[in-house]
């Protein structure tokens, strides 16, 4: 059977964290764009060089390269079940289109668009909390303010794009990762 999830929501609303225990749960593969290009980065492709200068600024890597990666790894997926996570993507309009176009043509589409909503102090002070103990390149206070105008400009759109489809599920995201995984997981109930 397949089912089809995106996580929206700022960088730091514990989308990370939130996608691992619902894949775990649900049988879904995570697709977490960020991981992806962390791991070019770590294996220094050329993809990987360019990508990390965008990543450091703070800004989106182009939606070509990334609609590519989610293209492969969509085709890798078995027919008996497409079953994915989405996570960080998609974070523009242009990509949420394109995700369309590919599920349309593997003849699925999304069940559902969570909405991860924390207040933007808060998450802004788990990134930098997050720096301090990962030491992440993209997790200092210039580049978290820059994500953050980013996310405000390019990705919000996407919420009233999946408003408008009938998908999207707004789950609050403060609190102990239990309470929210609580929330979260109601909506499957
Ligand atoms: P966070 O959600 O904490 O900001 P991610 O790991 O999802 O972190 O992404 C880190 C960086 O990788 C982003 O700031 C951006 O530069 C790049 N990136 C990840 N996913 C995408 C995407 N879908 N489109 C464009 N850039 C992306």
């Amino acid at each position: 059977m397949n089912e089809l999830l995106i996580f929206l929501g700022p960088p730091g609303a514990g989308k990370g964290t939130q996608a691992k225990k619902l894949c775990s749960d649900r049988s879904l593969t995570q697709l977490s764009t960020g991981d992806m290009l962390r791991s070019h980065v770590k294996r220094g492709t050329e993809l990987g060089v360019e990508a990390k200068k965008i990543m450091d600024r703070g800004e989106l890597v182009s939606d070509d390269i990334i609609v590519g990666m989610v293209r492969d790894e969509l085709s890798n997926a078995s027919d008996g079940g497409a079953r994915f996570l989405f996570d960080g993507f998609p974070r523009t309009t242009a990509q949420a289109e394109a995700l369309d176009n590919l599920l349309a043509s593997m003849n699925t589409g999304l069940d559902a668009v969570l909405l991860l909503e924390v207040n933007e102090e808060e998450v802004i002070q788990r990134l930098l909390k997050r720096a301090e103990l990962e030491g992440r390149s993209d997790d200092n206070e210039e580049t978290i303010r820059n994500r953050m105008s980013v996310y405000k400009s390019q990705t919000a759109p996407l919420i009233e794009y999946y408003d408008n489809k009938g998908l999207l599920k707004r789950v609050d995201g403060q609190g102990t990762i239990d309470d929210v995984y609580a929330r979260l997981s109601g909506h499957f109930a």
